[in-house]
């Protein structure tokens, strides 16, 4: 599970990222509206916690443009107001629930349990389908109609193909592709992408799946 929160009171975002990861979460953390959009356009977290008031773009306007974009990581929504007219203006921007600052660090957990548990449409059938490939997500398992049997993918070979497939027809950068496997700020060598990605290949290949093209000195991109 990995969580992102979006908080510009520093303290608190630290702390909540804190929290976050007592619960055996991957946290990372963005303290301004336009890091916390980027990040969540990027990376396909489990549940984000959104501040509604930021810097640069405000929560309101980022869970607009994620669901816009049809990303449905499922949002919970802080905020420091209480009137019935700001709860139903951030869910119907496309938040799917909110909490009232100040709050309860245990009401906090137990919301994010329940958000990312919650089963989001992008994992609706728990498949992803690129073309041929069908890719089973809950056991990892790639599979086209030539090769109904399949390759079961390791943990981070699923990951970079799940990004590869939500952004098809795009290049992905290097740097992107390293935030989403080993989290935003680890500090990894870029050979050990091209390791994962080889070995990927490897296992679309002998599905006869799709290939991934090296964009030389930008990314991958998957080809049908
Ligand atoms: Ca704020």
């Amino acid at each position: 599970m990995r969580i992102l929160i979006v908080e510009d009171e520093k303290r608190l975002a630290e702390a909540l990222v804190r929290l976050v990861r007592e619960e055996s979460y991957q946290a990372d953390m963005a303290t301004d509206g336009e890091e916390g959009l980027y990040l969540a356009l990027t990376i396909p977290y489990d549940a984000i916690v959104l501040d509604r008031m930021l810097p640069g773009i405000n929560g309101l306007d980022i869970v607009k443009q994620l669901r816009q974009k049809s990303i449905t990581t499922p949002v919970l929504m802080l905020t420091a107001r209480d009137s019935i007219a700001d709860r139903v203006e951030g869910l119907n921007a496309g938040a799917d629930d909110y909490l009232i600052k100040p709050f309860a660090i245990e009401e906090l957990v137990a919301r994010i349990h329940a958000l990312a548990r919650r089963p989001s449409d992008f994992v609706a059938d728990n498949t992803l389908q690129f073309g041929d490939l069908r890719f089973d997500l809950a056991r990892r398992i790639v599979q086209t109609p030539e090769c109904p049997d399949g390759e079961t993918l390791s943990p981070k070979e699923a990951e970079i193909l799940i990004m590869l497939i939500r952004h098809a027809g795009q290049v992905m950068t290097r740097r992107q592709l390293m935030d989403t496997v080993w989290g935003y700020e680890a500090d990894v060598l870029e050979g050990v992408l091209d390791t994962y990605v080889h070995h990927l290949r490897r296992r679309l290949a002998s599905v006869r799946g799709p290939s991934i093209q090296t964009v030389r000195g930008v990314g991958y991109s998957l080809q049908k």
